[in-house]
């Protein structure tokens, strides 16, 4: 269910409506704006009677029951898009977030090329993973901690923010010591306890929707992050399973725009996983931004040839350099087409 409260509604107010929804065994999370309070209502119990009672307060304008199950994340529960903040910047607004890096982090010189390249040619965040799930255990695993605080270096040297991959519910806290975004794996999409524990990590989430994985299970993931208590999660469509093997995986690019129907969150692209090809990525970079999704995570290299995962894959700086050139009329459009959304929310 949810609540929404009359206009300037006062903290009393919201607090006796509150009331009322615990002693029919629910758990209320408010959402309060500046004007109006909604109040999210979840958990089992007698929804008509609880609807009704609470429909009968003079504070309250409007009880809605929601048919989707992941609640918090609907368009329904708040019908503008969510901006998320990380690292001073806002995902999910008037800016074109790309970020960009190499898929592992494998040394110092490769990640603060990597960084360097990437931040010139207008990257907002740098990527770069210290924990890799690589599906043969012999693969390079990631340089853990010694990654991490080379990101750490990079973000010093350029000011882009860090995001980089967490794996285990075991190391959320670590990796939140140093990163501004913590990354979800597609394989670990429906790892609930990390899900769980991600609910009180203090940073945002990019969450990639699993190989396999519906839209609805990418947002009742998303609702399982939001449940235990971080609203701020970006969704990222990078590819799913299909019969088709002429690219890695096949990039469900509706899944943006159906995402965008759906839910309030930011969802961005990622073309590297999706294509496994990078002379594929530019083009499915343009479809990116032409369906209105809020950015991209692309893989670049400083030495593709040379790296330790999916250089098949990266860009290298030149390439990644000329992409972005290649996108300015693109994400130009899409700031014109974003300012009047914003305008119109207002
Ligand atoms: C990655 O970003 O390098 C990665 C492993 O992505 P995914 O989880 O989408 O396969
Ligand atoms: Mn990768």
């Amino acid at each position: 269910m949810i609540i929404s409260m009359k206009l300037h509604s006062t903290r009393e107010e919201i607090d006796q409506v509150c009331e009322r929804i615990r002693e029919f065994n629910y758990k209320v999370h408010s959402i309060e704006g500046e004007e109006r309070v909604v109040i999210g209502v979840v958990g089992m119990g007698d929804v008509t009677a609880c609807l009704e009672s609470v429909e009968a307060m003079p504070q309250v304008e409007k009880a809605v029951r929601i048919s989707v199950p992941y609640k918090f994340v609907s368009k329904e529960f708040r019908p503008h898009r969510s901006q998320i903040r990380a690292n001073g910047v806002d995902i999910g607004g008037d800016e074109f977030v790309v970020m960009a890096g190499p898929c592992s982090v494998e040394n110092e010189k490769q990640i603060m090329q990597a960084a360097e390249g990437v931040a010139r040619a207008g990257a907002k965040f740098l990527r770069g993973g210290a924990f890799k799930p690589r599906t043969s255990p012999y693969d390079f695993q990631g340089l853990e901690e010694e990654g991490l605080k080379l990101l750490a270096k990079a973000k010093a040297a350029t000011g882009l923010g860090i995001v980089t991959e967490v794996m285990s519910d075991r190391d959320v806290e670590l990796v939140a010591g140093y990163a501004d975004i913590l990354q979800i794996g597609a394989r670990n999409m429906q790892n609930f306890a990390l899900l769980k524990t991600l609910g009180k990590c203090g940073r945002p989430v990019l969450l990639k929707r699993g190989m396999s994985s519906t839209i609805k299970e990418l947002l009742m993931s998303a609702e399982y992050v939001v449940a235990h208590g971080n609203p701020d999660v970006i969704l990222c469509e990078r590819g799913i399973r299909t019969f088709e093997t002429a690219t890695r995986n096949t990039c469900d690019i509706t899944a943006v725009a159906v995402l965008n129907e759906l839910t309030h969150l930011p969802v961005i692209l990622d073309p590297s996983h999706a294509t496994g090809k990078r002379s594929l990525v530019p083009a499915l970079s343009r479809a990116g931004v032409a369906i209105g999704a809020d950015g991209l995570i692309v893989e670049v290299h400083p030495a593709p040839e040379k790296a330790v995962s999916d250089g098949a894959q990266s860009l290298d700086l030149p390439r990644f350099q000329a992409m972005m050139n290649e996108l300015k009329p693109y994400v130009a459009l899409w700031s014109t087409a974003r300012a009047s959304e914003l305008a119109a929310a207002v």
